[in-house]
This record gives C-alpha cells, sequence and structure tokens, in this order.
C-alpha cells in the first residue's frame, strides 16, 4: 500500500476501523487502534498520555485520546496542511448507530472536496446503512488509484453515482474496471476478488 498524501491513509483507516466495528459491535479500545495504525506500516514515534504519535515517510498521523470518541489527524509530514484529514468515528446515541467520518481538518484552506460519505453502522444489526466508497491506494504504471473490491463497487452502483469520483467530487470516466477523475488526479479500480 502507498501513503502519500492524507487521504491515502484515512480511506483505509476509516474502512478498517468500520469493519472492526462491524465484526466486534464497539469502538476500537487505544491498544486495538494501534495494531491498525501499525498495521499500514506506521512507526509508533510517541505515546503519551495516551496521545500517539505515528509516522510513515510521507505522513505523520495524530491519535488524540476522547471518551468515547475517536480521533486521528493525518498530516503530511511536511507538515503541509491543507490538504490534512481526520478521521472521526463515534456511536451516536440519538441514531443508535456507530458512526465513521473523514473530515477536513481544516475547512477553510482545504484544496479538495471530500466527497467521502460517511459510514454508518447500525447500532444493533451493525448493518452498514449508508453507501461509503473506500479502499486502498496502489499505485500503478497509471498512477494511484482507490482499489474497491466487487462488492464495495455493486453497492455503490446501486444506490450512488459511480460517475462522482468518492475521493474529491469530480467526474469520473470509466473504462472497463478503472475510472480516472481529471480533478484530483487518483483514479479508482475495481478488483472482484
Ligand atoms: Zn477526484
Amino acid at each position: 500500500m502507498k501513503l502519500y498524501e492524507p487521504v491515502t491513509l484515512a480511506m483505509p483507516l476509516a474502512k478498517e476501523i468500520g469493519g472492526f466495528i462491524r465484526r466486534e459491535g464497539r469502538l476500537p479500545a487505544g491498544d486495538e487502534l494501534r495494531e491498525i495504525l501499525k498495521g499500514f506500516g506506521l512507526e509508533e514515534s510517541c505515546l503519551d498520555r495516551g496521545l500517539g504519535v505515528y509516522r510513515s515517510k510521507f505522513l505523520i498521523a495524530l491519535v488524540f485520546p476522547r471518551e468515547e470518541t475517536i480521533v486521528v489527524d493525518v498530516i503530511s509530514s511536511s507538515g503541509e496542511l491543507s490538504d490534512a484529514l481526520e478521521v472521526i468515528a463515534y456511536h451516536d446515541k440519538k441514531l443508535e448507530a456507530f458512526v465513521v467520518e473523514i473530515l477536513p481538518t481544516n475547512d477553510l484552506e482545504y484544496e479538495g472536496n471530500v466527497g467521502i460519505e460517511p459510514i454508518i453502522i447500525d447500532g444493533e444489526t451493525l448493518e452498514l446503512e449508508s453507501n461509503p466508497v473506500l479502499g486502498h491506494f496502489e499505485e500503478d504504471e497509471e498512477g494511484l488509484f482507490l482499489v474497491i473490491d466487487g462488492k464495495t463497487y455493486e453497492r455503490w452502483r446501486g444506490e450512488g453515482d459511480i460517475h462522482t469520483c468518492p475521493i474529491c467530487g469530480g467526474e469520473l470516466a470509466w473504462k472497463g474496471d478503472k475510472a480516472y477523475c481529471q480533478d484530483c488526479g487518483y483514479g479508482v479500480k475495481v478488483v472482484r476478488g
């Protein structure tokens, strides 16, 4: 997996947290979140009073300890904040659902338009109630692609708009199992398992 810009970590991280919630029926605890982050190849460089700092060559993830809410900020290791993203996971008592969202850390300066739909998981049945298009990023000779599985694609095609880029909200042009976005420069690749 390639981790360059914050979105390349935020999307697979949200997906992993969503998968954990659907399996376990709860938010991951601190240690479990550490394992998830290390699983992405991030190195833990500091852990102090619950605040965790994780880094890869291009990214830094900050994990903030909060009651009943997971907050992970992902920023470029260059210190550039305009593309920083925050992954938030919580149990919404009114909705009786778990929510995992990806938000720009800095609304005013964020250059893209996060087209990413939140993950909403029914608190009782643990069924997915929204239509998030999440995956991980892989690089090939044509560029960097968000790789999604066949199930995610079918749900997206059935309930969403496959011509809207899930990363930036721009327009996607499909060619077979690959789509290209001129706005953000990422693509989407469907890999059926
Ligand atoms: Zn795009």
